[in-house]
Formats: structure tokens, C-alpha cells, sequence
């Protein structure tokens, strides 16, 4: 294939997904649905993204959702990217975020990387050579809800590269302090 036949078969690929999973996902739906209700409208857009650093984002002056159809091929990755999406847009139609407060940032994460289920066990093992499974397994193991320590990290790579922190350290500082205030895990609207 032509690279423009490429390009062309990522985007019909991405769009054929969002549209399956709007109309059939539960939690995709159960979302959609908690936005609906205040007649809250939003754009979801499959878009080729430049670089390697994002793969999907949301816009909140816009009231859009990007999903990078150049890195999101399989279903269940446009799945768990178009939720995280969702979950941003829900907690920024509670009034809850200040976009730019590392703060306010690190809890939609947290929720964002909970709720969308990037951080379950088949995810981490794509995102992590073979040699440093066994690493990756004693971490999660380690914490009494198992997927906490994904949750850490990649809310923390997210408030990063937002920009509103100087340094990742900072962001891991914010985002555990953050995940230690909960008193109990907010699941809305799930
Ligand atoms: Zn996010």
C-alpha cells in the first residue's frame, strides 16, 4: 500500500471504531449520556498526529476529543483512549477543573487512567519489554489495588507533559499527592 492508501485506511479504520463503540461500548455510552443530559454536545475526531507523544487528547475550549488514528490501530486501544477522553470531558462539564492547576490536572488523570482501563494487566504487559515483566508484576503486586502504580505513572506523564509543572518530579509529587487525598475513588459516571 501507498502511504496515502496507509493514511487513508487509518482513518476509515478509527472512524468505523468510534462509531461501533458509541453506539454499542456500556461505559462509552453510560458517559455520552451524563454529558447528554445537561444537552452538552461534543466532537469526536479521528486526526493523524504529528510526533509520538500523544495519543488522543481533549479540548476544552473546543469541547472535542482527538483520537490519533496514525498510533490507534486496534479497537480496544481506541477504546480505552476515547474513555479517558470521555472522563476529562465529564469532569470539565462538573465545573471541576482549573486546566491550569497541576492539582485540579492530576486528579481528572488519576480518574481519566482508572476509569478507562489502560492501566488493566494486558495494557501494561504491550507497554512493557518481556525482560522487565517480571519488574512491572512486583510493582503492581505491591499495592493493594494492583493497578495503582500504572494509574501513578502515567497520570503523572500526563500533568508533565501539560506543561503547568516544571519537571517530572513535580508531576509524580502533585499526582501522589493528589491520589492520596481521595478519600475513596470517585467512579462517576461509571
Ligand atoms: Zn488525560
Amino acid at each position: 500500500m501507498s502511504s496515502g492508501d496507509v493514511r487513508l485506511a487509518n482513518h476509515l479504520n478509527c472512524v468505523a471504531y468510534v462509531k461501533r463503540l458509541l453506539k454499542k461500548d456500556r461505559d462509552v455510552k453510560k458517559i455520552l449520556r451524563a454529558l447528554k443530559g445537561e444537552n452538552w454536545d461534543i466532537a469526536i475526531r479521528c486526526l493523524r498526529c504529528e510526533g509520538d507523544a500523544f495519543r488522543g487528547g481533549y479540548d476544552s475550549r473546543e469541547k472535542s476529543i482527538v483520537l490519533c488514528e496514525n498510533h490507534l490501530q486496534r479497537e480496544d486501544t481506541i477504546r480505552k483512549t476515547l474513555k479517558h477522553e470521555l472522563i476529562h470531558a465529564f469532569d470539565d462539564d462538573r465545573g471541576e477543573i482549573d486546566w491550569d492547576n497541576p492539582r485540579d490536572l492530576a486528579r481528572t488523570e488519576i480518574r481519566a487512567s482508572r476509569l478507562s482501563g489502560e492501566c488493566d494487566l494486558m495494557s501494561e504487559m504491550r507497554r512493557w519489554s518481556v525482560h522487565r515483566w517480571p519488574e512491572m508484576l512486583r510493582e503492581r503486586w505491591a499495592r493493594k489495588n494492583w493497578e495503582d502504580s500504572c494509574v501513578l505513572r502515567r497520570a503523572a506523564g500526563s500533568v508533565f507533559s501539560s506543561g503547568t509543572v516544571g519537571s517530572k518530579e513535580e508531576a509524580a509529587r502533585v499526582v501522589k499527592r493528589a491520589f492520596d487525598m481521595e478519600t475513596s475513588a470517585d467512579r462517576s459516571p461509571l
